[in-house]
């Protein structure tokens, strides 16, 4: 049996296993979704540790979003090699700032801006710039484009018009709202995320010792996701780098998704000029999906316009088939949503866990129809964007209130029973989830920082309380949440990266996919046929395209479907009448004892549905009195004809 550094190349193909082999670099893995480009660098770090070329402590891995940095700290840990820093652009910046701040800025770690839309309203006030919600987050964000892309407030009008920007106002005005911006920020001490890799790009070219220090930490560089480095990230890589190029980058062009921010899929392709002596691997494999969800995904990049100097990068199927795509059309989205959510609901229920099952959406604000339709089925569900998991108000006092026990504490008291006695003192009660909705939201949130609390401790049996508090801190702002299960509810945008056994793409309008914003322009047309592209290759088994006609129930079924549809969809799509569950609600405030008669009498009157599976819904007040009156009673309740026993459990 092989060990070590054999074992790790073992579980690669030959193509993967030059990659990995190539330990010490320039290496630049250029292949679509799929092909195990994540898999082949966690392969790498740990074949480069195994064989004595770096120490874990030297290799820094970049990686997109906290949760990937996280799985790929996860997998490493798996492969036999801790210590490996993984961490976003964000995050690394953030901790080399924290140390050298005194150094670089003769003081601590300023704060972050906490609202930006707030000091981008600040900004455009002193320029008597009327302003709404939807005009400042476009000024927000040219003003993160042009940080994201080193442009000043001087050369934004220029680089704005060649680069077909659209803003609420004329680029000389965005300009000046840019520059005030910049001072507001500088009057209030704070930073924002794009100063925060300025900051720390600024400390490695401009300090010497910083540089030295840090470069001497890194000897080894590792990005994921390269297609979507800006410059202003490029800039900092090369900081680190110091002109070395012990580097691997691995990216998919066709998954370019944020070249609207900046990204620039140009330092991946053109890699191979920049260092000659590159190895350059294609991956053509795809392990990740089904050949029908292989073959979809082809087919929906061979309808995009070809780009020249873009390397073909077809995908080969490598798994056994499995059912093909779905594409159901629905009359409108509370329907679309009813649908999905019986059909998560359907495969919990068939054992699949449901954290293997995701539903991708192109905007944010499409996540609520989605919610409630899940909640009306006791589908437990997380909403993906790990930021939002620190703002959540529970959490939030949760943290205060952790906080606020860890001062009063001597330290030592086994850090996890006092993670639940504070919590308990909130109304928290573990192993008891609520029914649904804001309830169960709010629970699964503290039952996820006593999850985490309890990994901790299994790495670091002596963590405090108080160090649980600055760990949380820390997590806090480096956008790093901890994992919740349920269905992941997310945007396209979030998803990538990862993969689920069950994706459903919902929302496939004109207008929604691609965005209308993006209709006049046909470069921003092509990312949003990318960000479909991410969506389905998503799917290792199950993919569900769903789209619907009208908003609102009875509007007019006008919305046509996406665009990227045409010749991947079967031309006619038949509307696919799916059986949904109804909700029903029974409320059931009497005396518990009474529960068993009225849900018979309920039953009984409703016989002519016993086909219908029945969702009984009971709220939080009549739960803790069945459990408290009546232990055991759930189970007897299931045994209720036409309820099923799993289902009951459930809620
Ligand atoms: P994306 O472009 O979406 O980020 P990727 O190229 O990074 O995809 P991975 O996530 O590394 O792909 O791999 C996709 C899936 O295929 C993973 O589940 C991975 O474990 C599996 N896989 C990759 N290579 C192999 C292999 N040689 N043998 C078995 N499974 C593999
Ligand atoms: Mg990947």
């Amino acid at each position: 049996r092989p060990t070590g550094a054999e074992a790790v190349l073992a579980g690669l193909d030959e193509q993967q296993r030059a990659a990995a082999a190539a330990v010490r670099g320039p290496v630049c893995i250029l292949a679509g979704a799929g092909t195990g480009k994540t898999r082949t660098i966690t392969h790498r770090i740990a074949y480069g540790v195994h064989t004595g070329v770096y120490t874990p402590e030297q290799v820094l891995a970049v990686t997109f979003t906290a949760r990937a940095a996280g799985e790929l700290r996860g997998r490493l840990s798996g492969l036999g090699v801790g210590g490996v820093q993984a961490r976003t652009f964000h995050a690394a910046a953030m901790r080399q700032l924290r140390y050298f701040a005194p150094r670089v800025l003769g003081g601590p770690m300023p704060e972050l801006v906490e609202n930006k839309l707030r000091v981008v309203a600040g900004a455009a006030t002193r320029h008597r710039l009327t302003t709404d919600r939807s005009s400042l987050r476009d000024l927000a964000g040219e003003i993160e484009w042009a940080k994201t892309t080193l442009a000043t407030p001087d050369d934004y009008p220029a680089r704005a018009r060649a680069a077909g920007r659209e803003a609420p106002f004329e680029p000389a005005a965005v300009a000046a709202v840019y520059e005030s911006y910049e001072q507001l920020k500088q009057r209030d001490g704070t930073l924002d995320f794009e100063d925060l890799l300025l900051v720390t790009a600024y400390a490695l070219e401009e300090h010497r010792d910083v540089a030295t220090e840090v470069r001497g930490q890194y000897r080894h560089f590792v990005v994921d996701e390269y297609q979507d480095v800006n410059p202003l990230q490029q800039r900092l890589l090369d900081a680190w780098l110091g002109g070395r190029a012990e580097l691997c980058v691995v990216g998919d062009p066709h998954q370019t998704i944020y070249s609207f921010t900046g990204a620039d899929p140009d330092y991946l392709l053109g890699f191979a000029d920049r260092y000659p002596d590159a190895e350059v691997v294609k991956l053509e494999r795809d392990y990740r999906s089904t050949p029908e969800v292989v073959g979809l995904a082809n087919k929906l990049i061979g309808m995009a316009p070809r780009r020249t100097g873009l390397p073909g990068l077809r995908l080969m199927g490598q798994r056994a088939a499995g059912p093909e795509p779905r594409f159901l059309e629905h009359p409108d989205e509370p329907a679309e949503a009813a649908a999905v959510a019986a059909a998560c609901r359907e495969l919990v229920d068939s054992g699949l866990p449901a954290a293997e099952i995701a539903v991708l959406f192109r905007i944010n604000a499409q996540s609520q129809v989605y919610e409630s339709a899940l909640t009306d089925l006791g589908v437990p569900y997380v909403l993906k964007g790990g930021e939002r998991f620190f703002e959540r108000p529970e959490v939030r006092e949760a943290v205060l209130l952790l906080r606020g026990a860890a001062a009063g504490r001597d330290d030592g008291s086994p850090l996890v029973p006092a993670v639940r006695d504070v919590l308990a003192s909130v109304g928290w009660v573990e192993h008891r989830p609520p029914p649904g909705g804001a309830a169960r939201d709010r629970w699964q949130s503290l039952s996820a920082l006593v999850d985490l609390a309890v990994d901790l401790v299994a790495e670091q049996p002596a963590l405090t309380l108080a160090g649980f508090v600055g760990h949380l801190a820390e997590r806090a702002n480096a956008q790093h949440a901890p994992t919740v299960q349920g269905v992941t509810l997310a945007s396209m945008h979030a998803a990538k990266g990862l993969e689920w056994d069950a994706v459903f793409v919902v929302g496939l309008v004109d207008g929604v996919l691609p965005i209308a914003q993006s209709l006049a322009r046909p470069d921003a047309v092509e990312e949003e046929r990318r960000l479909l592209y991410v969506a389905v290759t998503r799917a290792r088994e199950q993919l569900t395209l769903s789209w619907s006609l009208s908003r609102q129930p009875g509007g007019k079924r006008a919305r046509p479907r996406s665009r990227f549809l045409t010749g991947v969809a079967p031309d006619a799509a038949v509307p696919v009448r799916t059986r949904v569950a109804r909700r029903v609600e029974v409320v059931l405030d009497g005396p518990a004892g009474e529960l068993f008669e009225r849900l018979r009498a309920w039953r009984a009157a409703t016989a002519a549905q016993a086909s219908i599976p029945a969702y009984v819904v009971f709220n939080d007040a009549t739960l803790q009195a069945i459990a408290e009156t009546r232990p055991g009673s759930l189970t007897e309740l299931s045994a209720l004809p036409g309820i099923g026993a799993r289902k009951l459990e459930l809620y």
